[in-house]
Formats: structure tokens, sequence, C-alpha cells
């Protein structure tokens, strides 16, 4: 049985702990790895190495840590199918599915790859007579990342691209459901010549997690995963004086309006709804069907559900894989049964379903309830899974009033063709991440991503500049030189950075 190990100060390290979680190929529901759970002393080991890598690192100068960025840029691309596909083997998505995540994770490091133009400072000159003022920002420290299972590679690369290039260095819990693609980003960080230290894993549970929010070394904390978790990292990191960004759960709704087109919504919807079993927090999980659109939606979403391709990851042609777990399952095929009990209609039915061959996978077929009810549990919680809730409304602003008073506020979409209606939404909704017909409006890297509400516990959203912002701290100075200094550095070489 293979062991997923920790990675700490530049070499795979086995820890203390005789703790270990099972790795299950959801697509066969086998186990197939199992992975170290980190002890207290193993977090303190890599915390401890990100402590003494921090000097060097954090005074490395920049055109050379943009270089260290350049060329894990390239190793990361010519490692994509890799990387995909050992996301594929342990979180269930379909490969191409997984390419996409290891490409948008990508994005992130090309904008930290700017790190010389971003990490630029403000100047005054003369702000007062002989004086100049003049601002940079900083690394904190040691920086900790706390990732969910759903995007293995790409929530990691969320942080951890823009943290180092910061000059922090960084300690990386993964999900210990799905812990592989870290490690290959670890051994890919020091093939494009990390210093040793610098990037670290440590995979784990609760234990893991605490260490990481209790240890006075760590100066802030990035988390994703879902809202209960969220709230309690914000709470116990801030207790403890860290910066912390903690990204949580989310309910997003689509608004389908009478002058949309139907089959274009559809074809969004279904793509939204059912890409990677539902299990992404842009997710579309609630269809707002407003008025005469009602019945077309649901009957043309419905047509769709039914003809996606459920298959394992890895085979040709599958457009959408299994759920991660035997947990998960039979939690997204109870809440469908609440859904029926509670008087809605499961217009299209993914219970029961299997993969031939593939019988013990963990599967759940696409699923359509309609004529949701905002009290029901299929709308009050995030199912996480194949299901498309379908809620009615009379017209548009009931409909953005029902976004507005669900509790969370990750993403949202519109489906129209009024430029009034669509204006009216995106100034309206108490939501992070809008799309104008684009059903899953996941910012690119040279922005930054995070929800409101119960999706974001913290003030600062994900990489673009508010990653940037989130890593550092300014410094601001005040000069003044009574006398002229004597330049005495003349070379004849074509200048340089150092
Ligand atoms: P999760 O909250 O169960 O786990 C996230 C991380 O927290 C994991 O590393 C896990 O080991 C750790 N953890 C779990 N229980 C813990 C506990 N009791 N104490 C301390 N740490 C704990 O989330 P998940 O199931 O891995 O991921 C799915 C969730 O993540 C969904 O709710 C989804 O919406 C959310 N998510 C949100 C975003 C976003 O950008 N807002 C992005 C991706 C996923």
């Amino acid at each position: 049985m293979r062991t997923v190990q920790h990675w700490i100060a530049g070499a795979p390290s086995s820890g203390g702990s005789a703790r270990i979680a099972e790795v299950f190929n959801p697509a066969t529901g086998a186990v197939q790895a199992e992975v170290l759970l980190a002890s207290t002393a193993d977090v303190d080991a890599a915390i401890g190495a990100a402590w003494d890598a921090f000097p060097a690192w954090s005074q490395t100068s920049l055109s050379a840590r943009a270089k260290v960025l350049f060329a894990f840029r390239e190793l990361v691309n010519a490692n994509a199918d890799r990387l995909a596909e050992a996301i594929t083997d342990e979180h269930g998505k379909v490969l191409s599915d997984a390419k996409g995540e290891v490409q948008r994770g990508l994005e992130v490091v090309e904008f930290a790859c700017g790190i010389p133009h971003l990490l630029k400072g403000d100047y005054s000159d003369q702000v007062s007579t002989g004086v100049d003022t003049f601002s940079f920002r900083e690394p904190l420290g040691v920086v900790a990342g706390i990732t969910p299972f759903n995007f293995p590679a790409m929530v990691p690369m969320w942080m951890f691209p823009v943290a180092i290039a910061c000059g922090n260095t960084f300690v990386l819990k993964p999900s210990e459901r799905d812990p592989s693609a870290a490690v290959i980003l670890a051994e890919l960080w020091q093939q494009a010549g990390l210093p040793d230290g610098v990037f670290n894993v440590v995979h784990g549970d609760k234990e893991a997690v605490d260490a990481i929010l209790d240890s006075p070394r760590v100066a802030a904390v990035s988390f994703v995963g879902s809202t209960p978790i969220a709230r309690y990292i914000h709470e116990r990191a801030s207790a403890a004086g860290k910066r912390v960004q903690a990204l949580g759960g989310a309910k997003n709704h689509a608004i389908v309006l009478p002058d949309a087109d139907v089959d274009f919504a559809a074809d969004h919807l279904a793509a939204a709804a059912f890409g990677s079993a539902g299990e992404r927090c842009m997710a579309i999980s609630a269809a707002v069907a407003v008025g005469a659109a009602a019945d077309r939606v649901v009957e043309a979403v419905g047509e769709r559900a039914r003809a996606v391709k459920v298959g394992p990851g890895r085979s040709a042609g599958a457009e959408m894989g299994p759920v991660v777990t035997k947990q998960a399952q039979e939690r997204i095929l109870g809440l469908i049964d609440t859904g029926e009990q509670q008087g809605a209609t499961v217009a299209v039915d993914g219970r029961g379903f299997t993969v031939a061959g593939h019988e013990d996978g963990f599967w759940v077929g696409p699923t359509v309830i309609d004529q949701v009810q905002t009290e029901m549990d299929v709308y009050q919680q995030e199912i996480f899974g194949p299901v498309l809730s379908v809620v009615r409304t009379d017209d548009v602003d009931e409909a953005i009033a029902l976004v507005n008073a669900n509790p969370y506020g990750n993403g949202t979409a519109i489906f129209t063709s009024s430029g009034e209606h669509a204006r009216r939404f995106q100034r309206g909704v108490h939501v992070g991440m809008i799309g104008i017909n684009v059903p899953v409006p996941v910012p690119m890297a040279f922005y930054s991503f995070g929800g409101w509400k119960d999706s974001l516990f913290g003030d600062k959203h994900v990489h673009g500049p508010e990653g940037v912002s989130f890593y550092t701290r300014a410094k601001v100075v005040t000069t003044r030189w009574p006398q002229v200094a004597q330049a005495s550095e003349a070379s004849f070489h074509f200048p340089t950075a150092r």
C-alpha cells in the first residue's frame, strides 16, 4: 500500500505519528493509498523548517524569486497530466476537469511571476522641504494554507504562489482525502530551485489544523473549506493574533428570466450543476426560474441531466465522475429523499445510479428537483453533489430578494437578454462573484476570488491584488538627507539586478 508522506525541509518525511487515513479511489470504492496524519510535533517540524528558511528567502531579490516562479510555472505545465491523473484517481473528477483545475492554478503562478511589478511601492517627492516619503510592502513570515478536497491542486495554488513570491515561507495542510497533488507540487518547487523549507506539506486532520492555528510562529492562515470550519478557523486564528482569510461554503443561485435563451441557459446550468459532480464551491445548486421560464427550464435542464455521460474519471468521454466518499454519497442521496418527503418533485432522479463494472464506486446520478421551497433541507443545506434545485419566483425582484435572503454569498449568475435586468441584478445582489450569462464566474488570477456573508470570514479575498495585500504588510518611510551621498559603485558591465 502506497503511503503519502509529509514534505518537510525539502524531503519526504514520515513524521512521528502512527495515525493514518485511507485514501479511496471514488470510481472503484477501493482504498488505494494511506496518508499520514500529522501530530502536533510533525506540524511544529514543518513550521520550524519554514521559520528557518524565512530570513534567507525574504531577503532573496525580487528577480531571483521571480526566476524560481517562472521555472515552477514551466514544471507545472510539463507535469499537468501527471497532476491531473493524481487528482482524478483520488477526487474522482474527470480528467479533462482535473486538467482545467491545474490550468486555473497555473494562472495564479503566472500572476505571481509578475511579483517585481506587484510589489512596487509609492513615492512622493518633497512632501516637506527636503523630505520625501515612500512606501513598500514586506512579507509576513511563515504563512499556512488549509485546503479542501474539491480542488486539491487549484485551491492551494490560489495561495502559495503569491505567498512565496511575496517572500513568505509556506506550510500547506491539504485535504486528507486527496493528498497526492500537494506532494507532487512540493517536488516541482524543489526542481524549480526553491530553497528547502520555503514550501512544506503536512497531511492531517483537526490535530494538524489546530497545531497550525495555535503556533506562535505562524503569522497568517488562509483557509478554504466548509462554513462551520471556516468560522472556527477564523475565530481561533484571530484569537491567536494571526491574519486570517477563511473562505467557506456556498449555495450559488442562477436566475433564469423569461427573456433568456432557454437552450443556452439549460446547457450552461447543466454544466454548472453537474460538472465535477457538483463538488465545486462555484457550482450552481439552485436555479431560480422566473415566471413563464420555469416549465421550459425544468424540461430543458432535465433533458441535459439525463444525457450527462457519467463514468470513471479516467474513461474516455466521461463528463461526470463519482462523488468523493461513501459518506458524501449517502449524505447526498439522503438529502434527495428529504426533498421528496418535504413535497418537492424529483424531476430527474439520480438515486440508485451505478456504472457497470464499477458497482462499488460512489455514484450519484445527475438530479433535478423541481418545486423546491426555501424552507426545505435541499435548499437550506449545501448539498455539494450533482443536484440542481429549481425554485420558482414571479419576477426578477423576487428572485434577487431570494438570492439575498440566503446566508451564503459566494457566486451567482443571471441568464437574460435584458441589460436593464442584468444591471439591476449585478448592483442589487449581496454576493462576491457575479456572472451575467456566465454561470461559473470564477475570476481570472489577476482579479481576486472571494464571497460575501457566510462564504468568507476575514476581509481579504484570495490571489490577485488582495492576495498580495494579504501576504504582505506596509512600511512607509519618510526621509531627509541633509548632505549629498557620495556615489561609488560605477561599473562597466551592463546593469543587472543585484
Ligand atoms: P472541510 O471544511 O471539511 O475541510 C477543509 C479543510 O479543513 C481540510 O483540510 C480538513 O482536513 C480541515 N478540517 C475538516 N474538519 C476540521 C475540523 N473539525 N477542525 C479543523 N480542521 C478541519 O471541507 P471539504 O469537505 O474538504 O470541502 C468542501 C467544502 O469547501 C464545501 O463547503 C465547499 O463549498 C467549500 N469550498 C469553498 C470554496 C470557496 O472558495 N469559498 C472553495 C472550495 C471549496
